[in-house]
């Protein structure tokens, strides 16, 4: 069977765009195949957390990503600072990826412009860690949404650099990217990503926001001024809220132009959070369940990063062989 693999940052409040652009597809590929998921935290201290928000943060994300529907004892599910293959393997390949490749990455250009007072090295050898979590597993698939897709590009380049110079060793993963909800924007700001590191509260819906919020945010949502229901250029707020419309229900655009035809944003936007709402209300209270389990979920974690190093050792064994370090 093919392997997937996928990884999530505990850096925020996991948002719909999180959801919609690829835990979605996370849960579904379980059926099909291998599939190994992680909480990427080594990643989420390239911006400066605050140590119990943190640990808060990823004990959440652990019990959000279970009521989403992980399967952990057919997927391993694991927290990536418990297995340190992750950083070594990440070591290893920072010194066959280029200062250049890395300065053209506009996710680190984005970022440094966000955090301008703490530009950080790892910032900066962000992808090549993510380049080793998911070499480490041999994926042949990374479901991800479109913000990644540069990143998966360098994760081919590496290996295949690597690959190059000493012989079949890395798998050449694949992006997995959805139709449909790809890249969900934020709701104040449309020409932006929706982000869960966002510091406005308006801009995402997180995945556990309560009703009245979800519905408040909705309506709230930046749009236009042309007042109609529909799909072109320049109108960003609504082809961002009819693809999250789209991808709650399963409607074409078709579909929803023609339900919304003659109303105003108004009903729109009520029924595209209705509908939303509803989608992430059996997620909700999954999740209460679970936090109510905390030794449920440390179990889990644990068992999690047991499964996931019996494969990294593998690959970081076989790297460091042909690289040439004394076994
Ligand atoms: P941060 O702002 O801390 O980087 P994030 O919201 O970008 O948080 P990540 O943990 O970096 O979340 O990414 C997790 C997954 O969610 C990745 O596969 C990424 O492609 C996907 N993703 C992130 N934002 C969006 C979005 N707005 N629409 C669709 N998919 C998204
Ligand atoms: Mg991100």
């Amino acid at each position: 069977r093919k392997v997937i693999f996928s990884a999530i940052q505990p850096s925020g409040t996991i948002t719909l765009g999180n959801y919609l652009g690829a835990l979605k597809n996370w849960i579904e590929l379980q059926d099909e195949y291998e599939c190994i998921y992680a909480l990427a935290d080594l990643h989420t201290i390239t911006v400066r957390q605050e140590p119990a928000k943190f640990r808060r943060n990823t004990l959440e994300a652990y019990a959000l990503l279970l009521a989403c529907g992980i399967d952990p004892q057919e997927s391993p599910f694991f927290i990536q600072s418990q297995v340190p293959e992750h950083a070594q393997l990440a070591w290893v390949l920072n010194c066959y990826t280029q200062f250049g490749e890395l300065q053209r990455m506009t996710q680190f250009k984005d970022k440094s412009q966000k955090h301008p007072d703490n530009i950080n090295a790892g910032l900066f050898t962000y992808p090549s860690l993510m380049a080793a979590d998911i070499l480490l597993y041999q994926a042949d698939l990374v479901p991800v949404g479109v913000d990644q897709k540069q990143h998966i590009e360098l994760t081919r380049n590496i290996a295949d650099r690597f690959n190059g110079l000493y012989g079949q060793t890395f798998k050449l993963p694949e992006g997995y990217i959805p139709e449909t909800g790809a890249k969900i924007m934020s709701l104040q700001d449309p020409a932006r990503k929706m982000s869960k590191s966002d510091e406005n509260v308006n801009s995402s819906i997180a995945v556990l926001d309560r009703p009245e919020d979800i519905m408040r945010k909705f309506k709230r949502a930046v749009t236009d001024s042309e007042a109609c229901v529909r799909r072109a250029p320049g109108k960003d707020g609504v082809n961002n809220l009819m693809g999250i419309y789209s991808c709650v229900t399963g409607r074409t655009d078709e579909e929803i132009e023609a339900e919304f035809a003659g109303k105003g944003y108004g009903d729109f936007k009520t029924t595209v959070g209705e509908a939303v709402a509803e989608h992430l209300r059996p997620i909700r209270e999954k999740f209460d369940d679970y936090m109510k389990n905390k030794d449920y979920l440390e179990q889990c974690y644990a068992e999690g990063a047991r499964k996931a190093e019996v494969i990294a050792r593998k690959t970081l064994r076989k790297v460091m062989k042909k690289v040439g370090f004394l076994q």
